[in-house]
């Protein structure tokens, strides 16, 4: 058996792992990456962020053709199928993983493709694709594995029309009828992607409010522009039986419904990557959901052994994963960047998209927060009508006495970029993070930025 010394050995090439790999590296560490796919880039650029994206993306641009009236001059409305956009996703995917791969080889990152495991706390087994194994040993570890679609043991996802956030990407055809359960960011994420191909998509949501983190405004936003492109929203429902049929599926509820869809799509919760890692050889044991816990430095309870990303469990986002992959590396090379990520902006990319960050109307009213709001719609935007991406609304949050920013909450073409001048302006020091920047500051015009602008006049409108 072949074995490699290393400084730090990390397990899995998502963002996580790539965040820790390139800021070990970087300090002079010699690094290397297991991978238990065939290429790089993790769970985030073959099943999860980049193909959702990349699919939303080709939805949007369709329904750009076929509402846009400019383009009739050149066809009528046209439908396209699944697989047609998932070519596009495809290429996307592609070059991202030469991109990722390119960062490796620059920075001198060995790379081992196989499925890791652990000897003992220094040392990592990996059994390769083609059945060889060879030992890494380390001085510390990162385990960056991420997450997975959970499948409880009642649902059958053997059969060929039950598919999971995974599986999704593998679907052959375009489904007149699709069931979605779970109404999380992944599941109404999908509800936009397939009911902009046209598909009449049933949403089932086991609460009561779509996103019940996000502010009330912005999740009864969402509820209603689903709806308005035929998405069936069921609130407060459970199954009872997910019913597997020729060409199709019956969803039983626990209150006694029965529906009826040609596929159907679990994305309701997700577990760690930790199974295969034989935890037990360090004495560490991942929780119920097969996630690792850390500290605020990412060490686990083995002082050497560190995780990142979507096996520690929360935010479980590609954004927060590559901050927390880097932290974890920061906090073994002691230079100054390790951060623990606990400030997440939320990045939505359903149709309409949704960002938000900082505290929403009802955590500022339970904590009795004086505060006031400043909205800007997009629909008297001059940006907003030449793109025609007249749905949306920034809503500024702020201290009615101080004038300080305290929450940003906006959806609408474009949100999930807008968000970030609020964060940016946030998170100056002192009175810096005030509605009076966006007053006193001369934006372009016209911008979709031009929104926190007419949000704080508005604003100030309504002090007295
Ligand atoms: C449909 C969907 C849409 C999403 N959209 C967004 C979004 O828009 N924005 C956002 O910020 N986040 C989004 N996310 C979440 C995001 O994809 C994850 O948070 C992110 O991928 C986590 O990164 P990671 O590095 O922890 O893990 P991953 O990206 O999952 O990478 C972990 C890698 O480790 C490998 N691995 C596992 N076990 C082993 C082992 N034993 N040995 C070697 N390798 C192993 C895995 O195969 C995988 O390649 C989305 C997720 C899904 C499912």
């Amino acid at each position: 058996m072949a074995v490699y010394n290393y400084d730090v050995v990390i397990l899995g090439s998502g963002p996580a792992g790539e965040g820790a790999a390139m800021n070990a590296s970087k300090a002079g560490r010699k690094v290397a990456v297991v991978e238990n796919y065939s290429q790089l880039g993790g769970g985030c650029t073959h099943l999860g962020t980049i193909p959702s994206k990349a699919l939303r993306h080709s939805v949007r641009q369709i329904l750009q053709y076929n509402t846009n009236p400019l383009f009739r001059q050149i066809g009528e409305p046209r439908w396209f199928s699944f697989p047609d956009v998932l070519k596009s996703a495809e290429r996307v995917i592609a070059k991202q993983v030469t991109s990722r791969t390119s960062y490796y080889a620059r920075n001198r990152i060995d790379i081992f493709f196989g499925t890791a495991s652990f000897a003992d706390e220094n040392t990592v087994e990996v059994f390769s694709h083609n059945g060889v194994l060879e030992r890494l040993t380390a001085k510390q570890v990162i385990i960056a594995t991420g997450s997975r679609p959970y499948r409880p043991a009642d649902v059958d996802f053997n059969h060929p029309r039950i598919y999971d956030s995974d599986t999704i990407l593998n679907l052959g055809h375009t489904p007149r009828r699709l069931i979605i359960y779970g109404a999380g960011v992944i599941g109404t994420e999908y509800a936009s992607i397939f009911s902009g191909l046209g598909v009449l998509v049933d949403l089932i949501d086991n609460r009561d409010q779509l996103l019940s983190f996000l502010d009330d405004e912005i999740s009864d936003a969402l509820s209603y522009h689903l709806r308005y492109n035929n998405v069936l929203i069921r609130h407060n429902e459970e199954y009872e039986r997910v019913e597997g049929i020729t060409n199709g599926v019956i969803l039983h509820l626990k209150s006694g419904k029965k529906i009826k869809a040609d596929a159907f799509l679990w994305c309701n919760g997700r577990t760690g990557n930790t199974d295969s890692l034989k935890l037990e050889n360090i004495g560490l044991k991942a929780n119920s959901r097969g996630q690792i816990q850390v500290d605020q430095q990412y060490r686990t309870e083995v002082p050497n052994i560190y995780a990142a990303g979507d096996v520690i469990g929360w935010p479980s986002l590609a954004s927060a994963a590559y901050d927390q992959g880097r932290s974890a590396a920061g906090s073994i090379v002691e230079n100054d960047s390790c951060r623990f990520v606990d400030d997440v902006p939320t990045g939505i990319y359903t149709i309409p998209e949704i960002s938000s960050i900082g505290k929403n109307e009802r955590e500022l009213t339970q904590a009795k927060i004086p505060y006031e709001v400043g909205k800007a719609f997009f629909k008297g935007m001059a940006r907003a009508q030449i793109s025609g991406e007249e749905v949306g609304m920034l809503k500024i949050l702020f201290h009615r006495e101080t004038l300080e920013i305290l929450g940003v909450h906006c959806f609408g073409y474009q949100a999930s970029e807008i968000v970030h001048i609020g964060q940016a302006i946030m998170n100056q020091p002192g009175e810096g993070n005030t509605l009076k920047f966006f007053v006193n500051t001369t934006f372009n015009y016209p911008t979709m930025a031009e929104a926190y602008r007419v949000a704080a006049f508005d604003g100030l409108n309504r002090l007295f």
